[in-house]
């Protein structure tokens, strides 16, 4: 699904990066992974994106990277750039703006990066100021929708297909939760995205 955020959201929120959209450059995708790492699922992303030279982006969780270290270095040994995705999946609305950034403080111990992906895209104004001050806050265009059961594997992918451009920031998430439909939907977007003539860039700001 296309997410188009409404003027208001981007009157409120103006550091946050939605999509590449250029007029220059027809080519480019960035695929990007939350929730990981996981080691069921990650390594098996990793491989489908080298069999393609696809390069991606794995907004991390710090409580994942501090169990699976290993799992994690897989990721920037293959060449993807890696986010914040803060410690523990933390939801803004109502917590205090320290409490909050706390959060992502505590990942920041075992990811370096200037990228940071908010969980649930749930978070104040005031929360997101504060956070890009150190940094550039990614969310993104296309809604893949991976992590849902309520949707069939063949929806999920068409609703990256149907919409995906240019410019395009795919959501995806290589967790438990999305890996059964994230093991279809992978291989088979790789492909569409290859006979398109796309090429998937990690974020590097
Ligand atoms: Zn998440």
């Amino acid at each position: 699904m296309r997410f188009r955020p409404p003027k208001f959201i981007k009157r409120l929120y103006p550091s946050i990066i939605w999509n590449f959209y250029n007029d220059d450059d027809k080519t480019s995708v960035y695929l990007t992974f939350d929730d990981g790492p996981n080691p069921d699922v990650t390594p098996w992303v990793l491989e489908q994106l080298e069999k393609y030279n696809a390069k991606a982006t794995f907004f991390c969780l710090g409580k994942n990277v501090e169990q699976y270290p290993e799992v994690f270095k897989m990721i920037s040994e293959h060449g993807h750039s890696v986010g914040n995705h803060s410690y523990s999946h933390v939801k803004g609305f109502g917590l205090s703006v320290g409490r909050y950034v706390e959060d992502f403080d505590f990942a920041e111990e075992f990811i370096q990066t200037n990228l940071l992906r908010p969980p649930y895209a749930r978070c104040t104004p005031l929360q997101i100021k504060m956070l890009s001050q150190r940094f550039h806050i990614i969310m993104m265009d296309i809604v893949s929708r991976d992590y849902s059961n309520k949707i069939s594997r063949q929806h999920c992918l068409k609703n990256i297909t149907k919409y995906v451009q240019a410019g395009s920031i795919v959501g995806l998430h290589d967790s438990k939760k999305s890996e059964k439909n994230i093991k279809y939907v992978l291989p088979r977007l790789l492909e569409f995205l290859k006979e398109k003539g796309f090429e998937c860039k990690s974020i590097i700001l």
